[in-house]
C-alpha cells in the first residue's frame, strides 16, 4: 500500500467510516476507544500511517506465527493465486488441499489421518462435536448426547462452541439455546505450585464418577490440551492429561483435543499432545494452520472414526461443509508453513523464546502484587491480583497504556500474558518484557 500523503487525514476518515458501518467482534461500541487503523506488518510489528510500530505480543489473536509478512509465504500464495484462486470441494479435489492433509497425517500421532477442511476454530469445534456425535449415532448408540469439557474452558463462538465454553463465562446470555454440557473442573497449575496434584486428582475422580453414572449417555470430551487460551492462560500438566485420555478412552469415549490455540509450537512442540503421548480420536486445528494468514481449519480424525460414516446410503455420511471448504490459497500458504518449521529451525527459536520466558519467572515470582507466575512453550503469563474481569476498567485501562507504548497486550481479566510470533528478537522480548512491568507497576499503584 503507499502511504497516504496526509496520514492523520486519512486516519480521520477511515475511523469516521469504521465507526458507521463496521461492528467489531467482542467490542462493546458505545464504550470502546477509538481501533487503531494499520497500514503495514512486518515480522513481529505492526505500524500505522504514521510509521508507529506496535509490538505484536500476543501474535494478533495467537494466529501469527512465523512473523508477519513473511516473504516465503507471500511468495505461496501469490504463486497459488495465478493458478487458482478457489473451486468447491465436493466433486473436485486440488493439489494443495491433498498435500496439506498428507503432510498432517504424517506429522500428527497414530491414525490421526483423515482431515476434514473447514474455517476457523468455531467450526472446526462444530465439525469435531457433529462426528463426535454421528459416529454413535452410525453405530446405532443414539443415547449419547452428552458432552464433557472443563471449567474456564473456550472453544469458539457457534453454538455448540459455546456450550462446551459455557465454563469460560462469555456467554451467559445464550445458555438456554446451549447443548448439554457436563463441566469438570481443570485442575490448573502453575510455578512453585505445591497443591496441584490434589486439583488433578480431584478433576480425575469427578470425571470418573461421571462416566460411572452417566457413561451410555456421554458421546464426547473435548479439552484443550496443556493449555486453556481465553480461560486465561491456564495451563495443565502432561501427566493430568495423560491419565484423563486414559479414563476417558478407556471408557468408550470420543476424546477431542482442541488444539486451535496450543497447535504449531505454541507450546513448545508441533502438537501439545506430543508432550502428553497421547492420540485423540479428533483434533481441531486453526489459527497457526496457516501462519495466520488465511481462515481455515481442520478437524482430523483416526481411521476408525472416519470408517463409521461409511455406507451405501448417504444417511450415514457427514452433513456439514462450507462454500470456502479447503480454500487453495489457505491450504499452499499452510503447506508453505509447515516448511518453514523445519527451514528456520522454529522449534528451536521457541524453545530460546522459552528460555527468556522462564527468566522472568523470577522476576515475576518477587512480587507481592503478581501471582501465578507461568511459562509454557512460547508463552508467560501471570495473574494481577485484584486486577478484576474480563473487559474490568482497570484492564482496559492497562491494555491502553500498553497500546500507547507501542505494545500489544491484551489482559485477559487478571491475567497478563506474551504469546510472541516465534519471530521475536531478544532485543524486542527485552523491550516487551520492560514495558509489561512498567504497565504493572502503574497498574498496581
Ligand atoms: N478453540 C480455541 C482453543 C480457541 O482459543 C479459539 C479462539 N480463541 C477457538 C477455538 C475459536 O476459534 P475462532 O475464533 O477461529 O473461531
Amino acid at each position: 500500500m503507499t502511504p497516504p500523503d496526509d496520514p492523520t487525514a486519512w486516519t480521520r476518515d477511515i475511523i469516521a467510516r469504521d465507526r458507521r458501518h463496521v461492528w467489531h467482534p467482542f467490542t462493546q461500541h458505545q464504550t470502546e476507544v477509538e481501533p487503531i487503523v494499520l497500514t503495514r506488518a512486518k515480522d513481529a510489528s505492526l505500524f500505522d500511517a504514521d510509521s508507529k510500530e506496535i509490538l505484536d505480543l500476543i501474535s494478533s489473536w495467537w494466529t501469527c506465527t512465523h512473523g508477519h509478512s513473511h516473504p516465503k509465504l507471500n511468495e505461496a500464495l501469490a504463486r497459488q493465486a495465478e493458478n487458482f484462486e478457489h473451486v468447491m470441494f465436493a466433486g473436485f479435489t486440488h493439489q494443495p488441499a491433498v498435500d496439506l492433509a498428507t503432510a498432517l497425517a504424517r506429522l500428527l500421532p497414530g491414525d490421526l489421518n483423515r482431515v476434514f477442511y473447514s474455517d476457523d476454530g468455531s467450526t472446526a469445534v462444530e465439525v469435531a462435536l457433529k462426528i463426535a456425535y454421528q459416529h454413535w449415532v452410525n453405530c446405532g448408540d443414539s443415547r449419547r448426547r452428552v458432552l464433557l469439557a472443563f471449567d474456564g474452558g473456550y472453544h469458539g463462538d457457534t453454538l455448540g462452541a459455546m456450550s462446551l465454553g459455557r465454563g469460560s463465562g462469555f456467554f451467559s446470555v445464550f445458555r438456554d439455546l446451549m447443548a448439554n454440557v457436563c463441566v469438570l473442573p481443570f485442575p490448573c497449575t502453575f510455578e512453585d505450585d505445591d497443591a496441584v496434584e490434589g486439583r488433578e486428582a480431584g478433576a480425575l475422580s469427578g470425571c470418573e464418577a461421571l462416566l460411572t453414572e452417566r457413561g451410555q449417555e456421554i458421546a464426547a470430551l473435548i479439552i484443550e490440551p496443556l493449555l486453556q487460551g481465553a480461560g486465561g492462560m491456564r495451563i495443565c500438566r502432561p501427566s493430568f492429561l495423560k491419565r484423563l485420555v486414559e479414563l476417558a478412552q478407556g471408557a468408550g469415549i470420543v476424546v477431542i483435543f482442541d488444539e486451535v490455540a496450543t497447535g504449531f509450537g505454541r507450546t513448545g512442540t508441533l502438537f501439545a499432545m506430543e508432550q502428553a503421548d497421547v492420540v485423540p480420536d479428533l483434533v481441531c486445528l486453526s489459527k497457526g494452520l496457516t501462519a495466520g494468514y488465511m481462515p481455515m481449519a481442520v478437524t482430523v480424525a483416526r481411521d476408525a472414526l472416519f470408517e463409521s460414516f461409511l455406507d451405501d446410503s448417504f444417511d450415514r455420511a457427514l452433513p456439514h461443509g462450507h462454500s470456502f471448504t479447503a480454500n487453495p490459497l489457505a491450504c499452499a500458504v499452510g503447506l508453505r508453513s509447515l516448511a518453514l518449521f523445519e527451514e528456520e529451525n522454529t522449534l528451536a527459536r521457541i524453545a530460546g523464546i522459552n528460555a527468556r520466558h522462564r527468566e522472568m519467572l523470577t522476576v515475576l515470582s518477587s512480587r507481592d502484587d503478581l501471582v501465578r507466575a507461568r511459562v509454557l512453550g512460547s508463552i508467560l503469563a501471570v495473574d494481577v491480583k485484584d486486577a478484576g474481569a474480563y473487559q474490568s476498567a482497570k484492564s482496559l485501562t492497562l491494555k491502553a497504556w500498553y497500546l500507547s507504548q507501542g505494545l500489544n497486550i491484551r489482559p485477559l481479566g487478571q491475567t497478563l500474558y506474551l504469546m510472541p510470533p516465534y519471530c521475536i528478537t531478544d532485543e524486542e522480548l527485552t523491550r516487551a518484557y520492560a514495558g509489561l512491568m512498567e504497565g504493572v507497576d502503574r497498574f498496581s499503584r
